[in-house]
This record gives structure tokens, sequence and C-alpha cells, in this order.
């Protein structure tokens, strides 16, 4: 089996993202095991598989994110996988900040009722998705924020959304530390969901 490492070639449009964090500093939320299938296994196949596939295409020296708002098929799945993880690893830290402050604050109580309502609206939405996907906070163009889940690749980005937070809920991010215990899951990952990094997300 042929491994190119596209990443170090200037044709790349996907790279492996660097995390401000070692892989095994979010255990016991989440295992250095765990972290290192979902990082070096499930996003390293997304990034090579895009750079794979966007080989003689017309999105060869696009962004990623241009890729991702206007690719279909296979390579719209993997770029976005891509962006979806690169977006969600960035957001987790072993030292976050707890709690939204300020301007987001001011938001969340506006359109949620308070910060708690929020976390029980956004866990509620991730149990109820069905599947594989991703659950958002996002803003659109008129400061409103709305928290939606998107089926597989799925993402915001093709919705002229902006989006502030995503927490994977595809199996693969849970099953080897929470087995099918979802719930349990999601209550670690907000012990990980750094607030600063989503602050400054806003518009
Ligand atoms: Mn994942």
């Amino acid at each position: 089996m042929s491994t190119p490492n596209d990443n170090n070639t200037t044709a790349a449009v996907a790279r492996m993202p660097h995390l401000g964090y070692e892989l095994g500093s979010l255990a016991p939320h989440l295992s250095h095991e765990a972290m290192d299938y979902h990082y070096n296994k499930h996003l390293k196949a997304y990034v090579d598989q895009t750079n794979r596939l966007v080989q003689g295409t017309r999105f060869e020296g696009h962004t990623l994110e241009e890729i991702v708002k206007e690719a279909e098929g296979p390579l719209f799945n993997n770029a976005a996988q891509a962006w979806n993880h690169t977006f969600f690893f960035d957001t987790l830290s072993p030292t976050p900040k707890k709690a939204p402050t300020d301007r987001l604050k001011a938001l969340i109580d506006h359109y949620f009722g308070s910060v708690g309502q929020f976390l029980t609206d956004f866990n509620k939405t991730a149990m109820a998705l069905f599947g594989s996907g991703w659950v958002w906070l996002a803003q659109d163009s008129h400061d409103r924020l709305m928290l939606l889940s998107t089926h597989n690749a799925q993402t915001p980005l093709r919705e002229e959304l902006n989006p502030l937070l995503v927490v994977d809920v595809w199996e693969h991010a849970y099953y080897i530390d929470y087995r099918n215990r979802r719930a349990d899951y999601l209550n670690s990952v907000w012990e990980l969901i750094d607030w600063a990094i989503v602050e400054k997300r806003l518009r």
C-alpha cells in the first residue's frame, strides 16, 4: 500500500492541524487511545483522501473551505470531514475556559435563556441525532445564535452560517472510551470545550 505524505506537497489542500495540546492530555475525558485513533486514523484518512480526490478537479489549489462550500460527492464528504474535525479538535483544551463571558454569554442568555439551558438543549439535540453527524452552535448574518445538527459530513458552512462550536457525535468519537454511552461522552466533552476559543469565532 502506498502512503504518500500529501501533507508536505504544495498541492495539498487539506493538512493535518497542529493541535495546541498533546493527544494524551485530554484524559480522563478523552483517552490517549481514543484521541490517537480519532486524530491519526480517522482525521488522517479524511485529509489524505481529500488530497487524493482533488487531483484533476477544478478545486486544485483552492482552499479547503472553498471545497467544503462547493464540492459534491466523495470530495465534499472527505473535505468537510477534514474541516469539521479540525474545527472540533481546535475547540478542545486540557485547560479550557469553562464558561462563556461578555458578548457570547449575553447572546446565549438571549437566545437560550441561560448557559445551563443552552447546554441542556445542545445535549438534547445531540442525543436526538440518529446515526452519524455533528451538533453545532452557529451565528447567522443577523447575529442570531442557533443550534443545529447535521448528518454525516454536512456543515453549516454550506448555509452561509458562522459556526462557533461543534461536537462530533459519530460513534467513532466515543466508542473507545464510552462504548454506546453517548450522554456520558457529551458530559465529558463539555469539560474540554474552551469557551475562549468559541468567543473568538463570534463575528
Ligand atoms: Mn470524528
